[in-house]
């Protein structure tokens, strides 16, 4: 998969540090990524291409805006009393905020300073070794696991998903605590043995998955696509019938696993 560069960029290192980083969106009252209301950060970059993605405009890595690590800490104070009065937190996601690993860190790090929950909504696909360190100043993880089968987790998200299993892994070697979430397609992601096959890889994770969330396919973010120019294959995709989610979410049920 190319990204394509223009000549007038810096290259992608420069454009963060632990000081500053690029965001697409703040959302300050978030009640879906993570427990309570959430201060979420939606930063920009991300590699992966999927079918369904409601955010493609968080794609290009030099597209949103820079930001300091300090303003964003000023926001986030300004918010802090709701966020902790409601059992919630600081949620990163993206694009895939592991595409600036020290950016990240910081704020989590400085959350944590003053006491602040955080979660890091992530594919788990960039560098390993870059993302590690992150997870020191993380509370929760949202690992986004688009397939199991791995010519449809191809298909989803046009990269391999060997990255992700491995991230999962180490997840459950540090016990760190964490929600699986997939998005439920028809026709796409729904066959039968590629949902079996990942509640089945979810249980070998153990006591560190919390709970797996079965997200149902929208269209909500169809008009980006055509505002940006690409291609929505997924236009003549319905969404899933309450018995498709019903079924899905049974299958990993049976594996003993919390399912929301
Ligand atoms: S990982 Fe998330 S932001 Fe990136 S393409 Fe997939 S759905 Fe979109």
């Amino acid at each position: 998969m190319a990204i394509h560069l223009s000549t007038h960029h810096p290259p992608l290192s420069e454009l963060h540090t632990a000081d500053r980083g690029r965001i697409h969106s703040i959302e300050t009252c978030g009640t879906v990524d993570g427990p309570g209301i959430r201060f979420v950060i939606f930063t920009q970059g991300c590699l992966l291409r999927c079918l369904y993605c409601h955010n493609p405009d968080t794609r290009d890595p030099f597209q949103g805006r820079e930001v300091t690590v300090d303003q964003v800490m000023q926001e986030i104070q300004k918010y802090q009393s709701y966020m902790q009065a409601s059992g919630g937190g600081v949620t990163i996601s993206g694009g895939e905020p592991l595409l600036q690993p020290e950016f990240v860190r910081e704020i989590c790090r400085r959350c944590h300073e003053l006491g602040i929950h955080t979660a890091l909504d992530t594919s788990g696909f960039p560098d390993f070794e870059r993302s590690k360190p992150v997870l020191d100043y993380v509370d929760l993880v949202l690992l986004d696991i688009k397939s199991y089968d791995p010519q449809t987790y191809h298909r989803v998200t046009s990269v391999s998903i060997e990255p992700t299993l491995h991230f999962a892994r180490y997840l459950s070697d540090i016990h760190k605590p964490t929600w699986i979430r997939f998005v439920l397609v028809p026709g796409l992601t729904d066959d039968p043995v590629n949902v079996e096959g990942l509640a089945q890889f979810v249980a070998t994770l153990g006591d560190c998955v919390e709970k797996v969330e079965v997200l149902p396919f929208h269209k909500m973010g169809e008009y980006k696509w055509q505002e940006l120019g690409y291609d929505y294959q997924l236009k003549d995709t319905p969404p899933p019938s309450p018995q498709l989610i019903q079924q899905v979410m049974e299958t990993f049920r049976r594996y003993g696993l919390r399912v929301e």
